[in-house]
């Protein structure tokens, strides 16, 4: 029987889920990933033995004794090992991450029609480990359909790597996700929508009872994450239908393109993974803070462009504008610690852009881990030029690309979908995508 050190929440290699979502995401490499120091740390933090909960139940049995004999030891090395050996695996770029009707190798489960795997996926992860026989390319003798990795989804991932961090002795949470996809509406990601067209659900406010106002998660989403996060399940509800007077539109909290995204899902591996160990209730106020938080700042919306919306910027640098979200993240702290004076420079309250391009709108230009890298090189040296260099030089680029992608859009309208002049043109958006990925 495995001691009890293979059943506890390893939280160091899923510090950050936002690991998951980054362009090339590899795992933390494992400090010590053997360590018996690490499972002692745990269990001082936690100040108990964890409590095991019956919701974990297709993991073999655990043993509550912290009885170390060989025989414990010797089952434990091995299987440490091999989880450090899959821990050592960074995650692999997705191949197909968008859908594609190309291909007949995709890797799936015997009898589930909506779940793929692309081969690069399947190689980096499953090939050779003993979770292999459970995937086979069953579209082999299909007619292709459009298809896409379901490995490129963050959730996925975090699946994954929570089965590796929580050594489970099964892939059962990707059977549950994938069930999931296979019988739910997906997130409408960025689409607002009404509640008769998705279930929305909220969480309350323990103070008022109240839901947390401009919060809601689809019904897909809460599946999910009450399916990796086992302690919060019963903590999201329904929220009340929308009347025909006030017909409730929402977009979806936990959509994956959203900056929030990593952050509530980090906080609910913690909040998660802190309830296993004690034994107690989720600790689910720090999450119920951070949705009200969030509730009335604005998100930034990246390089979508407005047109008479006021930002904040530089009066003598009106091109260099910055939403409220990267101000509070970026300029602020820089104002308050008063180590540089080119950060008093942004106007403090968000003003309208003068002389603002009517056609093409301004966005923020402070999102990018590019442009935060200028912008700490700049205020650091208190730099304006070196700024103002890189802030013309981006706006020059964007206001480019901009009239590329019009053009695009406009021949696109003239094409049948799915002739070869249609393909093209999206082959060209794509390609523009690409090009600003390289200066936005
Ligand atoms: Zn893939
Ligand atoms: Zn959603
Ligand atoms: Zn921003």
């Amino acid at each position: 029987m495995p001691g009890e050190e293979h059943y506890q929440f390893d939280h160091s290699a899923v510090s950050s889920s936002r690991q998951v979502f980054r362009d090339a995401p590899r795992v933390a490499s494992p400090s010590i990933p053997n360590s018996p120091r690490q499972g002692d740390g745990f269990r001082e933090r936690s100040g108990r033995p964890r409590t095991p909960r019956p919701e974990e139940a297709p993991r073999v049995r655990r043993s509550r004794s912290n009885s170390v004999d060989s025989k414990h030891s010797t089952e434990g090395r091995t299987r440490s090992s091999r989880t450090a050996a899959l821990l050592d695996r960074p995650l692999p770029n997705c191949s197909r991450p968008t859908a594609t009707d190309r291909y007949d190798d995709w890797y799936s489960f015997p009898g589930y029609r909506n779940f793929d795997i692309c081969p690069s996926c399947y190689d980096g992860l499953f090939a050779d480990t003993p979770f292999a026989h459970h995937f086979s390319q069953t579209r082999r003798y299909e007619r292709p359909t459009e298809r896409f990795c379901d490995f490129s989804s963050a959730w996925m991932r975090l699946a994954w790597l929570l089965t590796i961090k929580q050594r489970r002795q099964s892939i059962d949470l990707l059977y549950a996700l994938a069930d999931i996809s296979g019988s739910d509406r997906p997130c409408p990601g960025d689409r607002e929508l009404s509640a008769d067209r998705v279930s929305w659900y909220g969480i309350a406010d323990q103070r008022d009872g109240l839901h947390v106002a401009n919060f809601a998660v689809c019904a897909a989403d809460v599946k999910m994450l009450e399916v990796l996060f086992p302690t919060v399940r019963g903590y999201f509800v329904r929220l009340p239908p929308a009347s025909t007077y006030s017909p409730e539109k929402h977009t979806c909290s936990l959509r994956v393109s959203s900056r929030r995204f990593p952050k509530y899902l980090d906080l609910l591996v913690e909040i998660d993974a802190e309830a296993q160990s004690t034994g107690q209730r989720p600790n689910m106020s720090k999450f119920i803070k951070m949705a009200r938080e969030n509730a009335f700042k604005g998100e930034c919306a990246r390089n979508k462009a407005f047109v008479r919306k006021a930002w904040h910027f530089i009066p003598e640098l009106p091109e260099f504008t910055v939403c409220e979200e990267c101000y509070d993240e970026v300029i602020w702290p820089a104002v308050a610690a008063k180590s540089s004076s080119l950060p008093r420079l942004v106007n403090k309250s968000i003003q309208l852009v003068p002389n603002e391009d009517l056609e093409l709108g301004s966005s923020c230009s402070l999102y990018s881990p590019r442009m935060r890298k200028v912008w700490d090189v700049s205020a650091k040296e208190g730099d304006f030029k070196y700024l103002e260099r890189k802030v013309l030089e981006r706006k020059r680029k964007e206001i480019l690309l901009a009239k590329e992608r019009r053009g695009v859009l406009q021949w696109l309208a003239g094409q049948e979908k799915g002739s070869r002049g249609y393909e093209r043109a999206r082959e060209e958006l794509k390609q523009l995508e690409r090009v600003w990925k390289d200066w936005e």
